[in-house]
């Protein structure tokens, strides 16, 4: 019988295996604590639990550990990004960001990525795999005890598509959240996606309240086909309905990420567009400049051109922001994670 990778199960599947061989219903929370507070790498470690579950768990368990290969620190603003080695040799990144309101944890999803958006560096070499619920965890547990603190905000905005990786990806938000476990909050945890409609759909009835982004990127088809390839699949009205579908079942206010590239997508037509497009919606646009990768010419576009898309957006009362950009040094800004060496 193949050995079931114990971080990837949940607590509830825990008890059933536990009760199922009718050891102490307590031993779960115990094993559960090890593996997602104290976050062992072995069950030898499992001080309090008796030899015999130890054994037991030994023969039909194995624990995933993912391991730091390279830790880049910035120098500017003390982000930190971490290249991690998994089990089978393939390597992803993860990055630690300081907020006014605490430490973020960007994580990734897969190994690689197939959605082919033309400014980002995470799916250039293609897709692998995805990754499993404990790969995910591991980084926030590595990282945690790696800078020896607790980190309370998790974005899945590293490399990858969270909602191509669907089950992984829920499995991984109930694990990290479970009250027996991490107990991290979900309205602390954010997940993006470029947009997989039928799998935003599926979101909205889980009823995980965590916060939703979209990478929008464009006011329209048009531009938006010309950078991402997922717009031929759905166009942006199906995209905006199904976000509106999301809003009403949830009543969560949804995040518009839009990387602002020069003679692409900021001129104030656009903004006009965008506005159109987002108007009465429970919304929030972040402007994001444009991040270099060494695959693409793209220019970030100029600070006056970026103010007066805020300016058209804000006095058509959209709520919108520009995102402060962090560890630019290191590679470790949006769309800048590609999870080899190539790039440091
Ligand atoms: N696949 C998901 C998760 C990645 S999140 C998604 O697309 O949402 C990473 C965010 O950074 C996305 O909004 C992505 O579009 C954005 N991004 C990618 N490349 C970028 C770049 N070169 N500059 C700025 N933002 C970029």
């Amino acid at each position: 019988m193949a050995k079931k990778d114990i971080k990837s199960i949940s607590y509830e599947e825990l008890s059933d295996w536990i009760q199922k061989n009718n050891y102490k219903k307590f031993r779960a929370d115990q094993i559960f604590s090890w593996l997602h507070e104290k976050n062992v790498v072995s069950f030898g470690q499992m001080k309090n639990v008796s030899k015999q579950i130890i054994q037991q768990l030994n023969t039909e368990f194995y624990i995933n550990n993912i391991k730091i290969q390279k830790k880049l620190v910035s120098s500017i603003d003390d982000t930190v990004k971490y290249l991690c080695m998994l089990e089978d040799g393939e390597c992803i990144e993860s990055v630690v960001m300081e907020y006014a309101f605490g430490k973020t944890i960007c994580i990734s999803s897969q190994v690689g990525c197939k959605m082919g958006c033309s400014f980002c560096a995470s799916g250039k070499a293609g897709y692998i795999r995805n990754l499993t619920t404990s790969e995910m965890l591991d980084q926030l547990y590595i990282s945690q005890r790696d800078l020896n603190c607790s980190i309370g905000n998790i974005v899945l905005m590293g490399i990858g598509e969270p909602l191509d990786n669907y089950d992984n990806f829920i499995k991984f938000v109930k694990n990290v959240s479970d009250p027996k476990g991490r107990n991290l909050g979900l309205r602390h945890i954010t997940v993006s996606t470029c947009g997989l409609v039928d799998k935003i759909d599926r979101l909205a009835n889980e009823n995980i309240p965590i916060n939703l982004s979209i990478s929008l990127h464009a006011p329209n088809d048009m531009i938006r086909k010309s950078i991402m390839p997922i717009a031929k699949k759905w166009s942006i009205d199906q995209l905006l309905s199904a976000c509106r579908r999301y809003i009403e079942k949830t009543n969560r206010r949804i995040t518009f990420e839009y990387a602002c590239i020069d003679s692409v997508n900021v001129l104030d037509k656009h903004a006009i567009e965008l506005a159109g497009r987002l108007k009465g919606m429970l919304c929030h646009v972040n402007l994001i400049p444009v991040n270099s990768i060494s695959e693409e010419s793209f220019k970030e576009t100029e600070n006056i051109q970026l103010n007066r898309f805020f300016d058209i957006l804000k006095n058509k009362r959209i709520p919108v922001t520009i995102r402060r950009t962090l560890g630019q040094d290191i590679n470790a800004s949006c769309g800048q994670l590609r999870g080899n060496y190539l790039d440091v």
